[in-house]
């Protein structure tokens, strides 16, 4: 059995827990990888701009290099000199340029007067400009004023068809020994092939772009504004997949010459990504595992030994055995809850088994009370009425004059005992039937009785007290009122003894009605109304206990046993009839007996018959 509310219960708070946890832990940690792998990009980019940087460095140096080796070579001395004219066609020849992936040489004279001026692949559809216009934008970049007189310089100038790479130094002797005869300019363009080279040499995305151009777009003037107030290169994200370093290219003077744009594409960023996806599903996918195996394991742990437990509690509350024991194994909380609850039971067992051991000991005292009690009446009662009968006897003896003339004074006093012997042996015989009645010992003798002659043959015998009470008494009993089955004695005790009581307690000038009725086909009802004090509610619910009187009876000083009713009762249901009674104080009340009417016991005899005669 499992419980799944706690199933459900269990898994909404660890789903709510993960989702805090998901909230406080993963975003912020997948704020973090971002950062990181942003940060990680963009040191990247930078670090690719300034290897593009180093790589037109490197350039600068090597075409440095190139033209320090040639500038410091007598040859070229002696034609500075004037005195080997043939030294550039000479030594510069296509090839040379080719091989030193040249595209200028000038050689200028001391008076800085232009003694060669040799081009490769630099014509007019590339730069648009000549001879004496490259020298003048020479002159003005400031190139020749860097240079010494044993050490060159290199600089960038913007031709109007392309930039170009320039390197000077002076002419001097093999042994770099001047006086400089001169200076040697060698150029080489940075075009879009060149830039691409450095790109595939770097195996980088690498562009430039002019700063000499007018109407530069806005986005490359706000690079360069930031380059220069930052001073570092500037990381541009393009696309969702690319991104763009910017460095600047500084001249000799200090000014920006070229804006070189690296582009890379953001596989660190998109890593970034990933790890973060992957991050926050291994997070979720962990977090549902977590959820469903502490469902299982709560399943497995708690709630099917809990269910088992409840199961076996549950048998012992159907089967009401206080022998049934909990059986859970296992060394855990339900284990020890199930001990608990054994040791209850078995306590509760002891308990209850001495309980029942003092309930048969006290059932075996009562009975043993009750049975000495019987004794004790049938005892008292028969020894009682021993010495009534010639008390009686000797009564009416003297009564009658056999002991001699008696006065009348002597008759009244000899009436008085006749009167309180009759009282006295009515209450022994009042005992004496209770005794029997306890002890199951009354037999009845039924036969078919009229209710009339019964309840007449009483009142006769009740009449003294009738007179002495002072009660009007009427009885209304039809004359087709069918025979009842009875006992003839017994009906005689029980008609005496509620009528008497309907004398008994109701004041003179009172009235007692007798009044029998057929209730239905089987049964007969006798009613006794009186008109006396009446009864409480309370005192009608004890009435018909043995011994028991009425408060107000006992304050009257009205003489009685507290047995009259408990006989007529026990009499009645000895029968088959039921008794009952209604009563109001000061008012009076009516006591109500039935019993089987003989016209019904016939019907079924005949039934009986019909039946026996069907078989
Ligand atoms: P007893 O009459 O000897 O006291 P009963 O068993 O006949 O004993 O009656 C028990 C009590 O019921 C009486 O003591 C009396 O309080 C009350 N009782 C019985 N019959 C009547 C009645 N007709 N009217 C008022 N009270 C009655």
């Amino acid at each position: 059995m499992t419980s799944p509310g706690i199933v459900r219960r269990t898994q909404r708070v660890v789903g709510i827990a993960l989702f805090f946890l998901l909230i406080v832990l993963f975003l912020p940690l997948q704020a973090i990888i971002f950062v990181q792998f942003t940060e990680l990009e963009r040191r990247t980019v930078i670090s690719n701009v300034e290897r593009a940087i180093n790589t037109i460095d490197d350039e600068r140096q090597q075409l440095l290099q190139l033209t320090r080796d040639n500038a410091s070579w007598d040859d070229a001395y002696a034609f500075a000199q004037g005195r080997n004219d043939g030294f550039v066609e000479q030594i510069f020849n296509q090839t040379s340029f080719e091989t030193n992936r040249l595209n200028l040489l000038i050689i200028l004279d001391t008076a800085g007067k232009m003694r060669a001026y040799k081009t490769y692949q630099f014509d007019a559809t590339r730069v648009t400009a000549n001879d004496a216009e490259v020298l003048r934008r020479i002159n003005a970049s400031g190139l020749l004023s860097q240079i010494g007189p044993d050490h060159g310089a290199t600089e960038i100038i913007q031709l109007p068809g392309l930039p170009l790479l320039l390197s000077a130094h002076p002419i001097l002797t093999n042994n770099f020994v001047g006086p400089s005869m001169g200076t040697m300019i060698m150029g080489r363009t940075l075009d879009a092939t060149r830039i691409a080279e450095f790109g595939t040499q770097l195996r980088l995305d690498v562009q430039i772009h002019r700063l000499d151009l007018p109407d530069l777009p806005e986005e490359i003037s706000s690079t360069v504004g930031k380059i220069t107030t930052t001073g570092a290169p500037v990381v541009t994200p393009l696309t969702v997949d690319s991104v763009a370093g910017y460095g600047l290219i500084i001249s000799a003077s200090g000014a920006p010459t070229l804006l070189i744009q690296v582009n890379s594409s953001r596989e660190i960023v998109q890593i970034g990504r990933t790890t973060a996806l992957y991050t926050l599903m291994t997070f979720v996918i962990a977090g549902l595992i977590a959820m469903f195996t502490l469902a299982k394991l709560l399943n497995q742990l708690v709630l099917e030994r809990l269910g088992l437990l409840i199961q076996n509690v549950k048998l012992i509350g159907i089967d009401k055995d206080l022998r049934h024991r909990v059986a859970i194994d296992g060394h855990d909380e339900f284990s020890l809850l199930a001990n608990t609850i054994n040791e209850t039971m078995r306590a509760l067992e002891q308990t209850e088994h001495e309980r029942r051991e003092a309930e048969e000991q006290r059932e075996q005292m009562w009975k043993d009370v009750i049975a000495s009690r019987r004794n004790f009446l049938a005892t008292v009662s028969h020894e009682l009425r021993t010495p009534l009968t010639p008390i009686r006897g000797y009564a009416d003896l003297m009564l009658h004059g056999i002991g001699g003339a008696i006065t009348p004074e002597q008759e009244q006093f000899l009436q008085m005992i006749q009167q309180n012997s009759r009282r006295m042996e009515a209450m022994v015989n009042d005992l004496l039937v209770m005794g029997q009645l306890d002890a199951g010992r009354v037999d009845l003798h039924i036969e078919q009785l009229a209710v009339a002659p019964a309840v007449t043959s009483v009142l006769a015998m009740l009449e003294q007290q009738i007179t002495q009470q002072q009660v009007a008494v009427s009885v209304e009993i039809p004359p087709d009122l069918p025979t009842v089955r009875a006992d003839a004695h017994r009906l005689d005790q029980i008609l005496a003894n509620l009528i008497t009581n309907a004398i008994k307690y109701t004041r003179s000038g009172g009235r007692v009605q007798i009044r029998a009725s057929s209730v239905n086909a089987s049964q007969v009802e006798v009613a006794v109304h009186d008109t006396g004090i009446g009864m409480s509610d309370t005192e009608m619910e004890r009435l018909f206990t043995p011994f028991y009187r009425a408060d107000s009876v006992l304050s009257a000083q009205i003489s009685g046993t507290g047995l009259g009713l408990s006989i007529a009762r026990s009499l009645v249901e000895l029968h088959g009839g039921t008794i009952n009674v209604q009563s109001t104080p000061d008012v009076g009340s009516v006591f109500r007996f039935t019993l089987p009417s003989a016209a019904a016991s016939d019907a079924t005899v005949l039934v009986d018959q019909a039946n026996t005669a069907a078989l």
